[in-house]
């Protein structure tokens, strides 16, 4: 939203190899594969196609804003019974557009409508915000009309920090983002005025061992566009994230090489001294803060954001 790219961010496509080397084979419980966009969306790798047909016996998701690619590759892909969509259309007609800057609406309900009259599995992603939580009412509506399988709400955690966000354009400030009227960030859980540290708090409430790595207890990992394989997105966010948040994980991984695929096998990896004792000591002992922000089992936003399911 303050409308530059980060310095830091290595801008590049996973290369596919580092998929196709995986030993699928003996993978014998990888049931699903999700391309969550963590940095950038999935639709704009260019081998998006072959990478998909290779995992032909997983069940894919995809997480897209959908405002790319043409109507006959959306049939084409509603067509591959292994794969489901999730469209990220956060409000009706331009209030859209009002998040998901540069994208079109109009394309991406085309899209959409492609897709799922191809035969695909379609779900609407819609994060709630003041200027759209009038239209909740209308996407149910709509999305139960072009047979989307479901439709869910949730809330950016953005807020955590301040009630509003500005949308900066070259340096121009364009208008600011405000946080849904039912909203309770972090912050506010944490009893925290705007603009204070609400993480020192957080830290400071937080009991001893309360941390639930949800992604472990769920045998997913996430697999970063450089090759590195982080326990999970949140904590793979941290390549964009504040210094001092790469300087910690650095504390318990040492040597960042040691867990990318560029330079080691993934078994090699998995059941390495990271993942076998440094990333378990850590939660234990001195978690990463985006652990305890995500998975403190009192107040982390993975507890918030299950309570935010439920309120739409
Ligand atoms: S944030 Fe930390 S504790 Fe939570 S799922 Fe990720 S790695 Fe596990």
């Amino acid at each position: 939203m303050q409308g530059f790219v980060r310095e830091d961010l290595d801008l590049k496509h996973l290369e596919k190899n580092l998929l196709f080397d995986l030993p699928i084979a003996a993978m014998i419980n990888l049931k699903s594969i999700g391309f969550c966009g963590n940095f950038g969306d999935p639709l704009m790798h260019p081998e998006l196609d072959e990478i998909i047909n290779f995992f032909k016996k997983q069940n894919i998701s995809i997480f897209t804003n959908a405002s790319l690619r043409n109507l006959s590759w959306w049939k084409s892909l509603g067509g591959k019974k292994n794969v489901a969509v999730t469209f990220c259309i956060d409000g009706i007609g331009g209030t859209h557009e009002l998040y998901r800057r540069n994208t079109s609406y109009e394309k991406i309900i085309e899209n959409a409508k492609s897709f799922i009259n191809g035969g695909g599995n379609a779900r609407w992603q819609f994060i709630v915000f003041k200027h759209n939580e009038h239209q909740i009412e209308d996407a149910k509506i709509l999305s139960n009309k072009m047979g989307f399988k479901n439709i869910s709400f949730i809330y950016s955690d953005r807020f955590d920090t301040n009630n509003h966000w500005g949308v900066v354009e070259k340096n121009k400030h364009l208008y600011n983002l405000e946080k849904a009227t039912k909203q309770v960030t972090l912050r506010e859980k944490t009893n925290t005025s705007m603009g204070k540290k609400w993480w020192l708090n957080l830290f400071k409430s937080r009991k001893q061992e309360t941390i639930k790595c949800i992604w472990s207890e769920k045998k997913k990992i996430y697999i970063h566009s450089d090759g590195t394989i982080f326990p999970c997105c949140h904590i793979g966010s941290i390549l964009a994230g504040k210094p001092i948040e790469k300087s910690l994980y650095k504390k318990i991984i040492k040597e960042w090489k040691n867990i990318n695929l560029n330079f080691n096998k993934f078994e090699d990896i998995i059941t390495g001294p990271f993942y076998k004792e440094y990333f378990l000591k850590s939660l234990k002992n001195s978690p990463h803060p985006v652990c305890i922000e995500t998975c403190d089992t009192h107040n982390g936003k993975l507890v918030n954001r299950a309570e935010n399911y439920l309120k739409y």
